[in-house]
């Protein structure tokens, strides 16, 4: 096997991820941590990298404490509601009261954002959202993060996560591998924050073959922020909670834009509205969930769906009217164009003027993420000021590993943070990060070389497998001895689609769905010491396979634990049609145990800390 170089780099704080919330957490450690040394690790580049890549159109967690616009208890009740009664109230009122400072940075670093010309404040999009001229706003936060980064390394992918020899449950690093060079790389760190994004690709995507690139949330995030602590033996939450969208049709175009601004409503093919329709029916399922302003976005998703089922299908979005305004037109257009071009691409070429038709929508495939609608993530320590007892055992947002901290779709419990919300978190862990290192982690953390000499070898292992095994085939890409990347993937979410409740079942499923799941998942994570990659952009493709399978176990784990139908739009148990309260007003917790490949699980109780 060739030898590959090792690069070895010593840090303070190693932030894993170049992201929203990687970018926020290299900034703020540098504010508090001025002689430290803080590295930014990244598998692309943090110019254009993370869902924010291609730029946004509003910012979507903005207060206006300054203005009396809203208070962070508010934006507590919001997220409360949305997510069904379940949230870490901690989590989110400590982002809510720090985000405004975040977005008045951004400004300060050149983002546009839109004033309203007879107030002079920012211009709302909707109660939470504010509208920016968002193309450059990644470039502009990732300046802020490269200058205060001691060094940032872009184009590794990070692999696993190392642990201390001396202490076995404090963090130590982690190792990666160049994408372009192949070199490899061990980071040894005081801290670590975890800030890798959310998972795509982990269900079957609507579209498939050529087209499996168009999905809602972006197809590079590959669920390493879950796959890295779960390895770690960090506890995880809400993994169950896996969101899904209602967007245009083909395109995954947002619509909040034109429900607030535009002012546009849905109807279904008859034209008629659909949504008051199944209240009562809902109500059977949540109870007085349904009632509550704004109903929750979950129980919107469900009518959609209930209605398709009884075929009264497709729905559509009502823009014929709208659109005669020639302002609303251009708003309409122009929010796909700043940051979901392909929208408007997909109806130029099926002969779709939103003026003369109005566009379909349709649902997403699930996602699993921390930081949109949903709150799947790590288990982490609330803020010393607010958090209730049973939510702190360390710094903020430290997850259940000493020094392992997360921000963003990361960390569990806390929905509702978007763009602004992430890099406040991420400002948040960087801060926290500091004062560990600062007090009780001073020292250097051991780490093995025989244990990254081991994880060298797992690392390229693939490459191996198909060098070996190539030899066994002349033509085509089926071997006898090795598995691809994109074939596993294919697995992966034909069992998740199947058996945990993807589009195909209508996001249904039940315990023998979920325990046949978990065999067949047991098994793929059996071939996945055969992958086979051809390069080592086939190699980055392997590891991100690793880390979706192994998310997609906790996910099915969890939705087996949680024995109710918490999200109706989301998913379904139909062995548990209804929410249930009196048992289930409570967060999942779960833990992998690497050694035994064995999941534990738990309840942890919801503390309501707001009125
Ligand atoms: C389609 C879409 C529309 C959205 N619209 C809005 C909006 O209008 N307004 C708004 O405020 N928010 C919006 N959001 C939400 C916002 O983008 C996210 O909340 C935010 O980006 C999450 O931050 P993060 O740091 O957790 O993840 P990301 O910003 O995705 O960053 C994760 C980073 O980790 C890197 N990474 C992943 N794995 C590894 C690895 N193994 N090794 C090294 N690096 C790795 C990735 O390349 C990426 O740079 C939208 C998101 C999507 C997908």
């Amino acid at each position: 096997m060739r030898r590959r170089k090792t690069v070895s780099v010593d840090a303070d704080i190693l932030v894993i991820g170049g992201g929203m919330g990687g970018c926020g957490a290299t900034y703020e450690s540098r504010y508090w941590g001025r002689d430290l040394k803080i590295v930014c690790v990244e598998k692309a580049n943090i110019e254009r990298s993370g869902a924010v890549a291609q730029g946004l159109y509003a910012i979507n967690c903005y207060m206006g404490m300054h203005w009396n616009e809203n208070q962070p208890e508010d934006h507590v009740r919001y997220a409360r509601n949305d997510l069904m009664g379940l949230v870490r109230e901690d989590l989110g009122y400590d982002i809510a009261r720090h985000v405004d400072a975040t977005v008045h940075k951004f400004e300060e670093w050149g983002l546009p954002i839109m004033r309203d010309p007879e107030t002079g404040r920012y211009q709302r999009e909707g109660k939470w959202q504010i509208m920016i001229h968002g193309e450059s706003y990644k470039p502009i936060v990732a300046e802020a993060a490269r200058k205060a980064a001691s060094e940032i390394y872009n184009r590794i992918m990070v692999t696993h996560l190392l642990m201390d020899e001396a202490r076995p449950n404090r963090v130590a690093g982690a190792v990666g591998f160049n994408v372009r060079t192949g070199e490899f790389y061990v980071f040894r760190a005081k801290a670590v924050i975890v800030a890798a994004g959310g998972a795509s690709h982990i269900f079957k995507p609507r579209a498939v073959g050529e087209g499996m690139g168009r999905t809602w949330y972006a197809p590079w995030s590959s669920a390493s922020a879950y796959a890295l602590p779960i390895l770690a033996g960090a506890k995880m939450t809400q993994m169950e909670n896996r969101i899904v969208l209602t967007r245009f049709k083909d395109g995954y175009g947002p619509v909040g834009a034109y429900f607030l601004h535009l002012k546009t409503y849905t109807q279904n093919a008859y034209g008629q509205d659909y949504e008051a329709f199944w209240r009562d029916s809902i109500e059977k399922m949540v109870g007085d969930y349904v009632n509550h302003h704004p109903v929750p976005t979950c129980l919107r998703n469900h009518a959609l769906l209930e209605e398709v089922k009884a075929g009264r299908g497709p729905i559509r979005m009502v823009t014929k009217e709208a659109f005669q305004d020639p302002h609303k037109e251009t708003v309409g257009w122009e929010n796909f164009l700043g940051m979901t071009i392909g929208q408007a691409v997909v109806w130029a070429s099926q002969n779709i003027d939103p003026k003369e038709i109005n566009p379909e929508l349709t649902t997403s495939e699930p996602y699993v993420m921390g930081s949109h609608a949903t709150c799947s993530g790590a288990w982490a320590s609330g803020p010393e000021d607010c958090a209730p007892a049973d939510y702190q055992w360390g710094y903020n947002r430290m997850m259940t590993v000493e020094g392992l901290f997360g921000a963003g779709d990361a960390i569990g419990g806390s929905a509702h943070k978007f763009s602004s919300g992430s890099f406040t978190e991420g400002r948040i862990a960087g801060k926290a990060a500091v004062r560990y290192v600062n007090e009780i982690g001073r020292e250097p953390p051991a780490v093995s070389e025989a244990d990254c000499e081991e994880l060298k070898t797992i690392v390229y292992k693939p490459l191996e497998n198909y060098r070996i095994g190539r030899n066994e085939i002349v033509a085509g890409t089926v071997s006898p001895s090795y598995l691809l990347p994109l074939h596993g993937l294919q697995r992966l979410e034909k069992i998740m689609d199947e058996y945990v409740g993807g589009i195909s079942a209508y996001y249904t499923t039940n315990e023998p769905l979920l325990t046949r799941g978990l065999e067949l998942l047991g098994m793929l994570k059996e071939d996945l010491a055969h992958l086979g990659s051809e390069d080592l952009h086939q190699l980055q493709r392997a590891w991100e396979l690793h880390h979706r399978v192994l998310a997609s176990e906790c996910v099915t784990q969890h939705t087996l634990f949680r024995t109710e139908t918490r999200w109706p739009g989301y998913y379904y148990r139909a062995d548990h049609p209804k929410l249930d309260d009196q048992d289930w007003h409570c967060f999942t917790l779960s833990r992998y145990d690497r050694h035994s490949g064995k999941w534990a699980m738990e309840k942890a109780p919801v503390y309501h800390i707001i009125d």
